[in-house]
């Protein structure tokens, strides 16, 4: 199939020409002409495999009846609205946008949590069609009476399931209540859980259900391979895959920001450029690491769930599990950074022997076993070698450990509290012992989160300027 016979805006095919697609991916092909044709849909869809356009284009198609070169902002009231879990994946989205709608007179904008909120407001006042936005900023904003959503056609939530996971359900709900109830409403997510079935039959009417790929399924691109190894001797098993396999651009998941710092800084010591981003380092920190990264010139990103989440990097080749996510949804998403649009790729998980159990469950989960190619001179006993020097000046410094539980990158109830100002940490600025220990709450279950959502919502009501 060509974009043509989808009967795209011939505007929308030319920004696709330039783009140099050539034909629609899978969840294109299938989401576009039922999206055109008015329905809801719910579509299960990984990241990477051109989901983004697939809602895109055909809002484009249909908003541009409304196109127009005014210069009052009242010819130009939101008529998209994209809702979307973190800062990056916002951005991305909105840069999608404007590719796409290049040709086209429309206007479009992302808001997002972690930036002055001012320039927002600034640009919501003189009008944008389609809006991209967190939901945490966009909140404040309607609170703040800068944008108003009582014109909306579309509704997308992308990466739903992530949205819930991160406890915007409150928020969420709160923004239907400013949409009128006419719209159409589309819904995006990698894995289908019983809260994402609820919350769709809140909002939407008879959607049409796409899946492109199996649930919870990893793409047959990525080549998957486990090393067992204690946790040790990760480190150095790392930056041995990335010296042997003269890997340019991997990206590493650690699940503690202690621990991508302190990787960052040692794979540093080993010749490795590399660099961690995670939620306490500041917006502009986290959109140059991955604008360095992007361009080559960072070769190991090392990144929590939470800051690595829908990053979109063309043919990114390799991930690795430096720990194994105890979310088994979470290697799903951490692994489908590679093998985009296509693309082939390698996931390396590293295994000491306290995380096998979390490989099962992923194994269970993704219903294909990950083979396990034991490396010489990298055993797994080997984790009951004494630990590194490193380690202990961590305790010292009142640092379990691991670190384990103490830093987990809490998944932000609300996205936009701002980060300490904090540049990222690269080992050439920092030696190991001079690395904070970045101390935050455990991480809170679920039920917890609701009602720190809640007390949050109520404080930040009266205190929203940022
Ligand atoms: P997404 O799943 O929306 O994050 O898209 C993943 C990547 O696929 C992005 O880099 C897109 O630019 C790219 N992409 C989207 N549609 C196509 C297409 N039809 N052909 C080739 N690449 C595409």
């Amino acid at each position: 199939m060509s974009f043509d016979e989808l009967g795209l805006h011939p505007d929308l095919l030319r920004a696709i020409v330039d783009t140099g697609y050539t034909e629609p991916t899978p969840i294109q092909a299938q989401a576009i002409p039922v999206v055109l044709a008015g329905r809801d849909v719910m579509a299960g869809a990984q990241t990477g495999t051109g989901k983004t356009a697939s809602f895109t284009l055909p809002m484009l198609h249909k908003l541009a009846a409304h196109q127009n070169t005014s210069t009052s902002p009242a010819r130009h009231p939101v008529r998209g609205l994209i809702l979307a879990p973190t800062r990056e994946l916002a951005a991305q989205v909105e840069a999608s946008v404007k590719t796409y709608s290049k040709h086209l007179a429309l206007r479009s904008t992302s808001v997002y949590g972690g930036v002055n909120i001012d320039p927002q407001i600034a640009e919501l006042r003189k009008g944008v069609e389609i809006l991209v936005a967190t939901p945490g900023r966009l909140l404040d904003h309607l609170h703040q009476k800068s944008v108003n959503l009582s014109q909306v056609e579309f509704l997308v939530l992308d990466e739903a399931d992530r949205m819930l996971d991160m406890g915007f359900m409150p928020d969420i709900r709160r923004i239907f209540s400013f949409l009128p109830p006419r719209r159409q409403n589309l819904l995006f997510s990698a894995t289908f859980s019983e809260d994402i079935k609820r919350l769709s039959s809140e909002f939407m009417r008879d959607p049409q259900l796409i899946e492109v790929a199996r649930r919870n399924a990893t793409s047959d691109n990525i080549l998957q391979v486990a090393y067992p190894v204690g946790g040790d001797h990760k480190r150095r098993l790392l930056a041995q895959i990335i010296k042997n396999e003269n890997l340019h651009q991997v990206l590493v998941f650690t699940n503690t920001k202690t621990g991508a710092n302190r990787l960052a800084h040692q794979l540093v010591h080993e010749n490795i450029n590399a660099v961690a981003i995670h939620s306490d380092k500041t917006q502009q920190a986290r959109t140059q690491a991955l604008a360095d990264f992007k361009e080559g010139k960072i070769q190991a990103l090392i990144g929590t769930d939470v800051a690595a989440r829908g990053l979109d990097i063309d043919e990114l080749p390799c991930v690795v599990n430096y720990d194994l996510p105890h979310n088994a949804e979470d290697y799903v998403h951490r692994i489908g950074r590679t093998g985009r649009a296509g693309a082939t790729g390698k996931a390396v998980s590293l295994v000491a022997p306290e995380e096998k159990r979390y490989l099962a469950d992923i194994e269970k989960l993704i219903k294909r076993s990950i083979p396990m190619e034991a490396l010489p001179g990298y055993s797994s006993a080997e984790r009951f070698e004494s630990a590194p020097s490193q380690e202990r000046s961590h305790e010292r410094s009142g640092e379990r450990a691991g670190g384990r539980g103490r830093d987990r990158e809490r998944r932000p109830a609300r996205e936009r509290t701002a980060p300490p100002q904090e540049s990222v940490v690269t080992a050439q600025e920092k030696r190991p012992e001079e690395i904070p220990a970045l101390i935050e709450a455990p991480f809170t279950p679920r039920p917890g989160r609701k009602k720190e959502v809640a007390a949050l919502l109520l404080r930040r009501g009266s205190t929203a300027a940022e």
